[in-house]
């Protein structure tokens, strides 16, 4: 009896996290698409779906969404078949068939040019996704896509902003909504606000029938391993820092940085008029530098 009501507990706390979890992923997707006008009515948004966990789980949150959507759109999978060794070409069209969503799959065999232009023991990614993209694009104009929606998240974001700081000496993330670089096509990123745990978890409880990404035979980039490696310590060292890194990505003061282009410090001049919004964010922690390294302890933890 006692082992019965504690397997009913568990089942509904199961049911009740579940329940927030989906609840979280359709207002954090609604929330982005509005945020940044990314689907208007009449749009036909053509859904990139690769049969990992982020594009499954974008299709479904989108397909909840679209039930009760202020606009009317449509929706049109597609997959892109890379020819790589050992893809299960079944899997898709036969989960997409199963929910009813209209799809197409275009048939390219990119794997072989990337193998073949590549040199043996070089990262194939960079080559390969712009092939990819190419086929891409060319498809959502053969089917009239008003839209293209891609299923990088939160985490995605993060890590390519950290990337170009790190290694490429820029200020540059992934933006939610952007024309892609033919000028042709509007690409969104409805899954910009979506933590990578959360899309971990929604597609264990639905099952999605995920196909590994290793076919291809590419050893991932390290870098991005490692800042992916980094940011995660981070957050079980000090949780809520990617949340506040991440907004911070929305809420760029350019007179505090440093790019001559954004801000005109070459002819900056006093005002004579206090400004109440200037930044003083910080002041009261600043002082004239460290005096006794030895004497001062940092204390980041919260
Ligand atoms: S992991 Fe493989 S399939 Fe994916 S972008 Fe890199 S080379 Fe292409």
């Amino acid at each position: 009896m006692t082992v019965l009501l504690d397997t009913d507990k568990a089942a509904a706390k199961q049911a009740f996290e579940v329940n927030k979890l989906s609840k979280r992923l359709h207002r954090q997707v609604g929330q982005a698409i509005s945020d940044f006008n990314m689907i208007e009515a009449g749009d036909k948004v053509m859904v990139c779906v690769s049969g990992g966990k982020d594009s499954y789980a974008l299709l479904d949150v989108l397909l909840g969404l679209r039930r009760r959507a202020p606009v009317a759109f449509d929706i049109v999978a597609v997959n892109l078949d890379q020819k790589q060794p050992g893809f299960p070409a079944h899997v898709l069209p036969e989960y997409l068939a199963g929910r009813g969503v209209p799809f197409h799959i275009a048939n390219q065999d990119t794997y072989s040019i990337v193998k073949r232009l590549v040199p043996e023991g070089k990262t194939m990614c960079s080559l390969c996704s712009r092939l990819r993209r190419g086929v891409l694009y060319r498809v959502a104009g053969e089917l009239g896509a008003t839209k293209v929606a891609l299923g990088h998240h939160r985490d995605d974001m993060l890590q390519t902003l950290l990337m170009n700081m790190f290694f490429g000496s820029r200020m540059k993330g992934m933006p939610p909504k952007l024309v892609s670089d033919d000028g042709k096509h509007v690409v969104i990123r409805p899954l910009a606000y979506v933590a990578e745990s959360d899309l971990e978890r929604w597609a264990e409880h639905r099952q999605f029938p995920i196909i590994p990404c290793t076919l291809c035979g590419n050893q991932e980039n390290l870098q991005r391993v490692q800042v992916r490696q980094m940011l995660r310590d981070w957050e079980r060292r000090f949780p809520g820092r990617i949340d506040n890194m991440f907004s911070a990505m929305g809420n760029i003061v350019p007179s505090h940085l440093m790019d001559r282009n954004l801000y005109p410090f070459a002819t900056l001049k006093t005002t004579g008029v206090p400004n109440p919004n200037g930044d003083r964010a910080f002041d009261a922690d600043e002082d004239c530098g460290p005096r006794d390294a030895a004497a001062i302890k940092i204390d980041w933890e919260p």
